[in-house]
């Protein structure tokens, strides 16, 4: 192993999550898998494999590059649709590959007609339609002008997709803010159809917002973070299990982080821990030593804070976390040797280090903790 540290897939808990996602959605609505953000840290070159095996066959990136990425290792036929940003020289590639993306303002829509004139096929694009995230998208004004000009260019442009996203689906606060939304989306789909312009699918929903409001499930749902085992917030989980009169969280985690003891040190009472002096030894103690720190992604806040698992048993960091390793408290650990399991992530016995705490910890929400676990660390499936 020419790593530090691994990340290990589980294909049982991917499974189980995907069938719950096809479950709870109406009949006849796909599931797009979002793995931007190097599918959420999981890894595009092994996830986009694994989720095929389970049944997946649409994925949304970000970005052209991921697309690109993600192709290499998908299953001919699969699709792909890209949600940001694309130049003209990525607009001209996707065309080519008949890979989505979307448009969302009337600049990227003449160059979308302009790459599928140069390239000779029909763009596939979804027009994103700003109904009040106010980020990105198609203001009504704009679309209004713009409609003209997309009829003339059936030939150049299929129209695969009319989105929105909402601005906050996971939380209730937001609750008025999503309502609004819809109305405005509704809006503009009306306006769009009165001009004769209709599409095969109308998408809004990600994760939070197809659990909690089912009605924008529509064609296709755009879901990241419940495939790979998260609730997007506390409160969605607990809205889901008042509804569903459950107490289980119908969702697994499927990633493990892994590493292994480097060395075992005797300290003695009164000495200085690591660098400088943010951890004194009240005690003489037995720290370890873990080949794995900020540049691995776990995070500086950690130290003197966080915990891993070792031999079943919770070891505490001491002193600061360091660019490739950090120490931790095995004292209370007997027996703890060198090339010891070590987990930073997981399950081991009875413990449990979850993604949550240590994102608490470290003031990261799920999704960026996880989109921060370097590309470099192997990605393995396990089953
Ligand atoms: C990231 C993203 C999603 C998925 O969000 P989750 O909360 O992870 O389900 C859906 N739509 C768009 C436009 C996104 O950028």
């Amino acid at each position: 192993m020419f790593n530090t540290s691994v990340i290990e897939l589980n294909r049982t808990a991917l499974r189980n999550n995907v069938e719950f996602i096809r479950n709870y959605l109406r009949e006849g609505c796909r599931f797009s898998s979002v793995i931007k953000g190097n599918a959420y840290g999981h890894g595009i070159p092994v996830y986009v494999p694994l989720a095929e095996e389970c049944g997946v066959e649409h994925f949304s990136v970000f970005s052209a590059g991921e697309a690109w990425q993600a192709q290499k290792v998908a299953k001919k036929g699969h699709s792909f649709m890209i949600m940001g940003a694309t130049d003209r020289q990525e607009m001209e590639w996707a065309v080519q590959q008949r890979i989505d993306f979307f448009v969302s303002d009337p600049g990227a829509l003449q160059d979308a007609i302009e790459s599928a004139g140069r390239v000779g096929k029909k763009a596939r694009i979804h027009l994103e339609l700003e109904t009040g995230m106010n980020r990105t998208g198609f203001e009504p004004r704009e679309l209004r002008k713009s409609i003209p000009l997309i009829k003339k260019a059936s030939h150049q442009l299929t129209l695969a997709g009319i989105c929105t996203h909402f601005a906050g689906a996971e939380s209730i606060a937001n609750y008025h803010r999503i309502q609004n939304q819809k109305k405005a989306f509704r809006r503009m789909v009306r306006l769009m159809a009165r001009e004769g312009l209709e599409s095969e699918n109308y998408h809004t929903a990600c994760s939070a917002a197809a659990l909690r409001y089912p009605e924008t499930q529509m064609d296709m749902v755009r879901i990241g973070i419940l495939q790979y085992g998260f609730f997007p917030t506390r409160e969605i989980l607990i809205d889901y299990m008042v509804k569903k009169k459950t107490n289980e969280n119908p969702v697994h985690r499927i990633l493990t982080w892994k590493s292994r003891v480097m060395g075992v040190k005797r300290i003695s009472k009164g000495s200085f821990v690591g660098y400088g002096t943010s951890f004194l030894a009240t005690n003489d103690m037995m720290v370890a030593a873990i080949p794995v720190g900020y540049a691995q992604g776990f995070s500086r806040s950690m130290s003197n804070r966080g915990h891993v698992l070792i031999r079943g048993e919770r070891a505490a960091v001491v002193g600061m976390v360091n660019m490739n390793m950090m120490l931790v408290d095995v004292t209370h650990i007997g027996g703890t040797e060198k090339g010891d399991e070590v987990i930073l992530i997981g399950r081991q016995g009875e413990r449990e280090i979850t993604v949550a705490s240590f994102g608490e910890i470290s003031e990261q929400v799920n999704y960026e903790l996880l989109t921060r676990l370097p590309e470099c660390i192997p990605r393995i499936v396990t089953d």
